[in-house]
């Protein structure tokens, strides 16, 4: 078991398959990102490794993120083995973070595999704005992607990024669509990570007010699912969906975090928002045996901090340089 120093059990990773992505959703990166050098990124048989070692540390769920995971090449043939872990009773749970420009030529694959459940990115259900909060999106693809998905049989919960002025005059439309789909949906309030070449205090919505605006029309109840992340769920009693809020702005959900992200060039990083991090791939690579490699992630956990520090500010720089991209979401 790794259990880190304010007893928490850590048994969930999120690993960054790459920085990479064929998007560039205004809040996430600027539009001329510079991605890592293809040589830093680990290879898919090393991600592979890496993901058996948490698993042999006790890990029970792994959520495949990015950049755009599915953009990466071959990564199907990583998904197929995580899969295997699945069948074989070592893992709980494979899953993955997309946007689902690529899901239509995958999802059959993912289902097959063993993938059960999908988180799919969606800010907008028009087509212009979609396009414009992503820069380089095509809603059509993406509604295609969401649909195979759906046919495929995987249970799919849409993220919203909550946008002042940009998106909040459509979540009474995005709560009808999810009912209608059967999707449940998730809002998230803009993280300070990485610079973006805008002011984040202009796109930052508190969430407690997108549930006091949704209260006028849907009748929401708490509900105590927890998936020992972030967010908090109510149902919505005219859909019989649930809502789930992400508010790592607004409160501190440090307290339950039982996960930690790898990044594609095999950095742990502990938290989300801190930028202590250890250094993977090193270990990964200088040895056959994997008892370095389980060493450094001890080290790894041991170092897992309280909490995050994020202040979204005019005049506060991002609270860690890196994108969330570059972590995962
Ligand atoms: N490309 C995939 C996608 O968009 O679903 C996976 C990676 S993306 C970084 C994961 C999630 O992080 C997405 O739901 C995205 O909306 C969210 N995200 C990105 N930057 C964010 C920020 N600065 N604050 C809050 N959420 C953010
Ligand atoms: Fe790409 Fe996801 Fe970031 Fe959008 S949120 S730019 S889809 S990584």
């Amino acid at each position: 078991m790794m259990i880190d120093p304010f007893c928490r059990n850590i048994t969930y990773l999120r690993l960054s398959v790459t920085d990479r992505c064929d998007l560039r959703c205004v809040y996430c990166m600027a539009e001329d990102m510079q991605f890592l050098p293809k040589a830093s990124i680990l290879s898919l048989e090393e991600l592979q490794r890496l993901s058996e070692a948490f698993v042999r540390k006790g890990v029970r769920k792994i959520r495949l993120t990015g950049g755009e995971p599915l953009v990466r090449r071959n990564v199907m043939s990583l998904v197929a083995n995580l899969g295997r872990l699945v069948q074989a009773g070592e893992l709980d749970e494979l899953t993955l973070t997309t946007n689902g420009t690529q899901l239509a030529k995958h999802a059959e694959g993912l289902a097959a595999a063993g993938v059960r459940r999908l988180n799919v990115s969606l800010d907008s259900l028009r087509p212009e704005r979609f396009q414009a909060l992503t820069r380089w999106g095509r809603f059509e693809q993406v509604m295609q992607g969401i649909m195979a998905a759906k046919a495929a049989g995987l249970a799919i919960k849409i993220n919203t990024v909550a946008l002042k002025d940009a998106n909040d005059d459509e979540f009474d439309d995005l709560v009808a669509w999810c009912g209608e789909h059967g999707f449940d949906l998730t809002f998230i309030e803009t993280m300070p990570m990485g610079e973006i070449h805008s002011d984040r205090t202009e796109q930052y919505l508190p969430l407690s007010l997108v549930r006091s605006r949704l209260e006028r029309r849907w009748t929401l109840s708490d509900n105590d699912y927890r998936t020992g992340g972030p967010a908090r769920y109510v149902t919505v009693a005219e859909t019989g969906r649930r809502i789930g809020f992400i508010t790592p702005m607004t409160h501190n959900f440090c307290e339950t975090c039982n996960r930690v992200r790898v990044t594609c060039t095999g950095t742990l990083y502990p938290c989300l928002g801190q930028e202590d991090a250890t250094e993977l791939a090193p270990v990964l690579r200088s040895s056959e045996s994997d008892r370095l490699l389980e060493e450094a992630i001890d080290a790894g956990i041991a170092h897992k901090p309280k909490g995050h520090d994020f202040v979204i500010d005019r005049n506060a720089r991002p609270a860690v340089s890196r994108h969330m991209s570059v972590t995962g979401g």
